[in-house]
This record gives C-alpha cells, sequence and structure tokens, in this order.
C-alpha cells in the first residue's frame, strides 16, 4: 500500500496538468459560473487523521451529496416507510428523468435520482415548517463533520427555484399520483436549499465518517443504517454512471452537480472529492479519474 499524502500530493498535480476540466452545470446559472479549473481531495481516516491535497478549504456547492444526510434522516424519522414510497433499485436514466416515473406511476426508482430525493425530503419535512427541517438537516451535517461554518448558499437556491423546470415538473408528477404530502412548492424549497448548502472537502470528508461505522466516529445512525446506506451508494448514488463507478473506482459514492463527490471505504476512510467540471454522466470528470487512482494505488475495494 502507497503512502497516502505522497498519493493525494500525486492526485493534486495530475488533475493540474490535465488541461481537461469537464463542463460544469449549465443548468443551474449560479453553478454555470464556477471557474472548472479547481481540484481538491481530502481523505478522513478511521484512525482521526485528515490528509489532503489542492483547494481543499473553499467551499462549494454540495448538492446531490446532500441526499445522502436527508435519506439518513429520513429514515431516522419514519423507518422503513419510507420504502413504500420510493424503491432501492438503480434507475439507468439521467438525475432528472421524467419518462421513469410517468411509466413506474409515480414510485420513484430510488432516492438519489431526483424524484426519490424529493419524496425523500417530503418525508423529512412532514407537518413541520421548512425551516424547522432544515434546521435539522444542517445540524445533522454540522453535527457530523464537526463544523459549525456550514451554510446554504441562497443565491445558489434561488438560482434553482428560478431554472428548477424539470424538478417542479417531477414534483407536480408526484402529487398527481399522492405520493406527496407537502405541496410541490413546499416540498421543492426545502429540496432546492439543501441541496444548495457549501462545504468543503475538509468539511465534507469528516461529516462522511458517520458512514464508516469505526470507532470513534460519530454515532448517527445505526451499524445496520451504515451497510444499508453505503448499498445504496454504491448502486444508485452515480445515476445512470453507477455501474461504471463501481467497477472503476470499487466503493461507495455519491455525486452531486456540483463536482463534489464523498465514497466511503467502509470501516476505514471517507474521501471528499472536488472538481466542478462535469463528465458525461454529470459526475465529476477530474473527481472520478482522481478516486479511481486513489483506490487503486491504496489497494481499497469493497470487492
Ligand atoms: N439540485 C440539483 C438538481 O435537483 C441536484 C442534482 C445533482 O446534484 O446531481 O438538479
Amino acid at each position: 500500500m502507497s503512502d497516502l499524502p505522497s498519493v493525494l500530493q500525486r492526485l493534486d498535480s495530475d488533475a493540474r496538468a490535465d488541461a481537461d476540466w469537464g463542463q460544469v452545470a449549465q443548468y443551474i446559472p449560479q453553478l454555470a459560473q464556477v471557474d472548472p479549473a479547481q481540484f481538491a481531495i481530502s481523505v478522513a481516516l478511521a484512525d482521526g487523521s485528515l490528509h489532503e491535497a489542492g483547494a481543499c478549504e473553499v467551499p462549494f456547492s454540495v448538492q446531490s451529496i446532500t441526499k445522502v444526510f436527508t435519506l439518513a434522516i429520513a429514515l431516522g424519522r419514519s423507518g422503513d416507510q419510507l420504502w413504500t414510497r420510493v424503491g432501492r433499485e438503480p434507475s439507468g436514466r439521467a438525475f432528472n428523468s421524467i419518462v421513469q416515473l410517468e411509466q413506474e406511476a409515480g414510485r420513484p426508482r430510488n432516492p438519489f435520482i431526483n424524484a426519490g430525493a424529493i419524496v425523500t425530503t417530503d418525508e423529512v419535512l412532514g407537518a413541520r415548517a421548512p425551516r424547522e427541517a432544515l434546521a435539522e438537516i444542517i445540524r445533522f451535517v454540522r453535527t457530523a463533520a464537526g463544523s459549525d461554518d456550514i451554510h446554504i448558499n441562497e443565491a445558489v437556491a434561488a438560482s434553482e427555484t428560478a431554472y428548477g423546470h424539470r424538478n417542479f415538473a417531477l414534483a407536480h408528477f408526484l402529487a398527481a399520483h399522492d405520493n406527496l404530502r407537502n405541496t410541490p412548492e413546499k416540498a421543492l424549497g426545502t429540496y432546492f436549499h439543501h441541496c444548495a448548502l457549501e462545504m468543503t472537502t475538509s468539511q465534507l470528508a469528516m461529516a462522511g465518517r458517520f458512514l464508516l461505522d469505526a470507532p470513534g466516529m460519530p454515532h448517527l445512525v445505526s451499524p445496520r443504517r451504515i451497510r444499508r446506506l453505503n448499498a445504496l451508494m454504491l448502486t444508485c448514488g452515480h445515476y445512470d454512471g453507477s455501474g461504471d463507478f463501481a467497477y472503476r473506482v470499487g466503493i461507495p459514492g455519491k455525486s452531486g452537480v456540483g463536482g463534489g463527490i464523498l465514497a466511503i471505504v467502509p470501516g476505514q476512510a471517507s474521501i471528499a472529492v472536488w472538481s466542478p467540471g462535469l463528465n458525461r454522466y454529470g459526475n465529476s470528470h477530474k473527481g472520478t479519474e482522481a478516486l479511481a487512482k486513489l483506490t487503486s494505488e491504496m489497494d481499497w475495494s469493497i470487492f
């Protein structure tokens, strides 16, 4: 096994040496303005140490990575009841696909595609005001990360609300199938706000430690639930790129359209990588490449 700090330095310099940064997400105007030429990687080990390289103190929009936290909260609030409303199968479709939701009568394939995450957010909301649900989500993330300096970027949330036509279509479709308890506006307002959380890779790697099930890690969910969250990240965490990610990287991961990825080596390491340019599946281009190299160099795999 290689020496982690020197591997991370090499991944950072390799990322900067390669001119192909991928393309930043265009459909959220605030994210379209982000400079794609950025890279950061942080690894929190189960022994309590944190190793990193690159721009690991720059906050970025974590977007869909928050779906892991909201899923943990929803399962904590209502247990397996969520599964009557959302499936647990990979979708094989884009993150915002509408066609599958129609074919499957308003029951989203899994909690990580947008439709499933909107239902999960609706479950977290329950009968509460969005402010209360968001306070719980932020509290959970801050506790996991061990940092209070984690905030929602209101401009990103507003930008997504103004241009979120597909998400509104999904939410209305869910409502038409009686799979939304709150109004589409309320569920989506909460969803857009938690997606607009900003974190550094240092904070995200620290926050991911709750998925490690190792002594000394933040104990926020049961070991059984940790295994299940990791299973869903492996099978559904990268939308229709999930199979390729499992094949190349070999560990569970959840991507966000802001270019972040949280990946877990069960019991050993929580890894956060960020580079805003995306590949054709909408997952971080350089982030995926760096994770593939990291797991290979460190001999990390769940298989
Ligand atoms: N807030 C984004 C959306 O709903 C999340 C997508 C992602 O990060 O993959 O479109």
